[in-house]
């Protein structure tokens, strides 16, 4: 079975898109702050936070602010991914690319589809660019980020998750 990925729009301190892919039965995770892009000439900086537990995947909600600093999350896409990762030539598992700092996926969403590179940037352990791979699922036109606002879980716009309250 394919791993899973999710991108989480969450509107805490700062406005993010919590970027996640199942390697090794935890969810690796990015903060993105503009969210993935459709473009392959545009380079998404990508934070690397900490690892989630796989069930955090459908987590839509109000957080409170004792727990992991509040803020509202939407499934903003969700989906499966195909590991495509290489070293020298050579294909490698997601969890040997992460350790890396290269790895290239398909993802297979609703709203975000085909390849992606995730590269960590030299001399920042935790800066990482997340890249469109130019392929038929490129699109410079598209902003999903800004067109595509629903829940792909709910239907539900942020500021709905918000009236409908705290956990
Ligand atoms: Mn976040």
């Amino acid at each position: 079975m394919s791993p899973a990925f999710v991108i989480q729009h969450h509107l805490a301190t700062a406005d993010h898109y919590d970027f996640r892919l199942e390697i090794d039965g935890v969810l690796a995770s990015w903060a993105v702050p503009k969210g993935p892009s459709t473009d392959p000439r545009v380079r998404r900086y990508a934070k690397r936070v900490g690892d989630h537990d796989l069930d955090y995947r459908d987590y839509e909600g109000v957080l409170s602010v004792q727990r992991r600093g509040g803020g509202i999350v939407q499934v903003w896409d969700r989906g499966t991914f195909d590991n495509v990762s290489k070293r020298k030539s050579t294909a490698i598992s997601a969890a040997e690319a992460l350790a890396d700092g290269h790895l290239s996926f398909v993802l297979h969403g609703e709203k975000v589809r085909g390849g992606y590179s995730l590269i960590r940037t030299r001399g920042d352990d935790d800066a990482w660019l997340l890249i469109k791979k130019a392929d038929a699922e490129a699109d410079a036109r598209r902003n999903p980020t800004s067109t595509e606002n629903e829940s792909v879980l709910t239907g539900r716009t942020l500021e709905q998750i918000e009236a409908d309250g705290v956990e």
